[in-house]
């Protein structure tokens, strides 16, 4: 049978290929970081990393990381439930928690599995879950795994939400879920209208704060912080992957019967590995940091204001941000593509998105920055953008 399947594949890659769409490895060869090194030995700034707080190689986590392999040995071998949770498990859980508010978390290995395990345990067919049409792909897929109704309203749009509230009335339980930041423009969920709403018709909320999570509110603390709603959401589930220390992990945290129930029936939890102990330990170390200083955070919010007013005064189309994700727009395509590359020449790197990863005809740059970026590799990105920007005629400074 695979001669033929192996033609039907070949088929696929060629048409994703021949679509544009056929996305390559760049391959690194140093830490991740401000700068970076890439296979061919050039040195590039990076400026597409969901590093935002810089800790993706921070002496701390690392020697947090190196002292737990000692103590507490490279993997775990085995489910939460079984034999796979140490003291460190149980500590980390409890940092999440304290930092945001809530009370208590169940750690996954990712965020991903994390939102393909919330919502089945917790409704069924009489329920409803309202789900922002840009959520991330791993919330899509967790309601997909659920048998509640499913209603779906425009991004941000409160009152196509309203709608959808005032639709789902006949159900038992109603869950709005919202991601905290949107990853493509870098907007941010308008939660304290999101949670009028879900008074008025009497409904649940649940954030992703993936990409908000260390970055969005004065001290990192996500949507809930901006919103001063620390504590007044049900659900919040967020990773470790980005802003956290970059390394692996998910979670989920909240209200304390639902993460109870979550262990008693979360697919991902009960049938799938144990973080590493290493991971864990030093996502200890990082939400200590975070709790004795709030340097990162300020530095980080410090280099997005400066970068995104610069880039206003030199002219170009930025979309509003609360976040550290700057969109620079640009449209077309073809355009957002030779960008990228006339970047990489430059020694920037950042990445273009186009349809279908943004709606078509609203290509762009998508540029994230990092407490990590010193004030001298800002200007080398924004001297980068100005130079591209007047040799493709986006810009006439
Ligand atoms: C990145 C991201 C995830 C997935 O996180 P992982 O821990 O890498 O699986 C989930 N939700 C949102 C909103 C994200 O941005």
């Amino acid at each position: 049978m695979y001669d033929t399947f192996k033609t039907h594949v070949s088929r696929e890659l060629a048409a994703i290929e021949s679509a544009g769409l056929y996305k390559n490895e760049r391959i690194i060869v140093s830490p991740q970081g401000a700068s970076i090194r890439v296979a061919d030995g050039k040195e590039v700034l990076n400026f597409c990393a969901n590093n935002y707080l810089g800790l993706s190689n921070h002496p701390k986590l690392r020697a947090a990381a190196a002292e737990a392999l000692e103590t507490h040995g490279y993997g775990m071998s085995s489910v939460r439930f079984i034999c796979g949770t140490q003291d460190v498990h149980k500590q980390l859980e409890s940092e999440i928690s304290h930092f945001f508010g809530t009370e208590d978390a169940i750690l996954y290995a990712a965020c991903f599995d994390a939102n393909g395990g919330v919502f089945e345990p917790l409704l069924g067919e009489e329920d409803a879950i309202i789900s922002d049409a840009l959520n991330h792909a791993s919330i899509i897929d967790g309601v997909r795994l659920c048998k509640a109704q499913r209603y779906r309203y425009a991004n941000a749009d409160m009152e196509d939400l309203e709608r959808q509230l005032q639709a789902a009335q006949a159900q038992r339980y109603r869950l709005i879920v919202t991601d905290g930041v949107f990853s493509m423009d870098g907007n941010v969920a308008p939660l304290d209208k999101i949670y009028l709403l879900a008074q008025q018709y009497d409904a649940m909320i649940m954030v992703d704060e993936s990409h908000s999570a260390g970055v969005v509110g004065a001290t990192g603390r996500g949507v809930t912080e901006l919103y001063n709603m620390k504590g007044e959401v049900e659900i919040i589930t967020g990773t470790l992957g980005k802003a956290f220390g970059g390394a692996i992990g998910g979670f989920t945290t909240g209200k304390k019967e639902i993460i109870e129930l979550l262990r008693q029936r979360s697919r991902p939890y009960l049938f799938s590995n144990s973080i590493p102990p290493m991971v864990a330990a030093a996502g200890i170390q990082m939400f200590r940091m975070m709790d004795e200083t709030n340097e990162l955070q300020d530095k980080l919010h410090e280099n997005t204001s400066y970068f995104v007013e610069k880039m206003l005064a030199m002219g170009f189309d930025i979309k509003p941000t609360a976040s550290a994700i700057c969109a620079v727009m640009l449209y077309d395509a073809r355009v957002a593509q030779e960008v990228a590359s006339a970047m990489l020449e430059e020694g920037i790197y950042v990445i273009g998105f186009y349809y279908p990863v943004v709606p078509k005809g609203q290509a762009r740059i998508r540029v994230q920055l990092s407490a990590a970026h010193t004030r001298d590799q800002l200007d080398a990105c924004l001297a980068a953008f100005k130079k591209v920007g007047i040799a493709k005629n986006i810009i006439n400074v």
